[in-house]
């Protein structure tokens, strides 16, 4: 199998000035994975490569340059899923956490659960002496502007686009799919989107692929998104398109977005998004990062 990660930040609207930062920053992210990639790494250590270069980029809505709650706080989710053995680790509204992709891996590794949620999933934290906690580790003059604008009643703070996410087959055809977010802007404390559900938000199978969404997660809850796609796709559907109509579906209503990334077990990948924007790169074996922040409408 040709080693392969796709990467998202987020769909949505990206403001100009972000336009360059996005597509840089996901570039580096598919860069980082790809160097796991090529050095023999499986696609789960190449996910969390790509996820954590994201978290740690102040452009995205994961970890440093998380958006905001209602309240001015921060409360992660993140995800993770493998294709060997299906295994799930994924963390919801967590306080003031840097890296919540580490924490999603640690409950996959370390613990009989899928997901735990905020207060328990610090103590999870402690116990295994895993995670980055402080909101000083979070906070950007980005977010911290975005959420007054909001307050004011002078931006809705619908539609910004900037989760983050990545897909990844290996050497041996292993799978993997990660996400990361702060969630959206103005969510009411305890909201949980569909960044760290399961079939909603990502999902990584032997027969069924790896996929991870971005938009606004309540309505790509209903629709199950990151499951449909895949399914779509072992029906017979060429991935591109199979993205495509789950992403025509959860992006129906007036104020919902929807983005996936896939890759079916056989190698092919498919990006579609229904948002004025996602930032997107992919790495193929040892061609060139190609990136964007559109991605054309598959036929
Ligand atoms: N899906 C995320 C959520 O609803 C947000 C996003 O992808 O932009 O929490």
């Amino acid at each position: 199998m040709i080693p392969t990660i796709v990467v998202h930040g987020g769909a949505g609207r990206i403001a100009d000035d972000q336009l360059d930062r996005a597509r840089a920053g996901v570039g580096a992210a598919a860069a980082a994975a790809a160097i796991v990639l090529r050095a023999g790494g499986d696609a789960q250590r190449a996910v969390i490569a790509a996820v954590r270069t994201l978290e740690d980029d102040p452009t995205f809505n994961a970890g440093r340059g998380a958006c905001m709650t209602r309240a001015g706080t921060f409360e992660l989710d993140a995800g993770i899923m493998r294709s060997s053995d299906l295994r799930i680790g994924a963390v919801a509204a967590v306080p003031d956490l840097a890296d919540p992709i580490l924490l999603a891996e640690a409950v996959m590794e370390r613990s009989d659960h899928n997901l735990i949620a905020g207060d328990g999933a610090v103590v999870f934290a402690r116990k295994h002496g895993v995670g980055s906690f402080g909101r000083e580790k979070l906070w950007t003059e980005k977010a911290q502007a975005r959420w007054q604008l909001a307050k004011n009643g002078e931006s809705s703070g619908q539609g910004q686009a900037d989760t983050v996410g990545a897909v990844a087959i290996d050497v041996n055809g292993m799978l993997c799919a990660g996400c990361s977010t702060g969630g959206v802007l103005m969510k009411l404390p305890g909201r949980v989107g569909d960044s760290p559900l399961p079939g909603a938000g990502f999902y990584a199978a032997p027969a069924l692929g790896a996929s991870c969404a971005t938009g606004r997660g309540e309505a790509i809850m209903t629709h199950v998104a990151a499951y449909e796609v895949l399914r779509r796709i072992a029906d017979g559907e060429a991935p591109d398109a199979a993205a495509a109509g789950v992403c025509d579906r959860a992006a129906a209503g007036p104020s919902d977005t929807c983005g996936l990334i896939v890759i079916a077990p056989d190698g092919r990948i498919g990006v579609a998004h229904r948002s004025e924007h996602m930032s997107w790169a992919i790495v193929s074996g040892d061609l060139p990062v190609q990136a964007g922040i559109v991605r054309p409408r598959a036929p």
